[in-house]
């Protein structure tokens, strides 16, 4: 997977050197479902990226009515209206989510130590917020 995506023409791909502690963590988290995995690939298409895809305007946030798209950054880390359930879901780390590292935050792969129990939970936020955008989109 790592690979791949250094190989890849992707404007998101990681520029960080291999590791291959987390590479295995990775690659054991991906075999979990497949919304573990479609998180890990970088499969999330946001409601700004997909407009682009379009060829369509991209509009403010669906969910917080700001002028601000909707990208994947966006939604996840920074959308107020997911605030309060970002405090509830990481609890005592919620203020560790902030020094996260890109890498992290765009494909949830293990930034910090690999047996650190943050890694797994920011992993489970971005597919609770993939699917809450499938949702939304398949809803309209
Ligand atoms: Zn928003």
């Amino acid at each position: 997977m790592w690979q791949k995506f250094q190989n890849s023409k992707r404007r998101d791909k990681p520029t960080c050197p291999y590791n291959p502690d987390i590479t295995a963590w990775a690659r054991r988290q991906a075999n979990e479902t497949k919304q573990h995995f479609m998180v890990l690939s970088g499969s999330t298409v946001s409601p700004a990226a997909l407009a682009k895809m379009k060829k369509q305007e991209v509009e403010g946030c669906f969910w917080c009515s700001k002028a601000t798209p909707a990208t994947l950054e966006h939604v996840t880390w920074i959308c107020p209206a997911f605030e309060e359930e970002r405090k509830t879901f990481f609890q005592n780390d919620f203020p560790e989510i902030q020094n996260l590292a890109p890498l992290q935050k765009r494909l949830g792969w293990a930034s910090l130590p690999s047996t650190k129990s943050l890694n797994g939970v920011v992993l489970r936020w971005m597919i609770h917020v993939r699917l809450k955008i499938l949702a939304a989109r398949y809803q309209n």
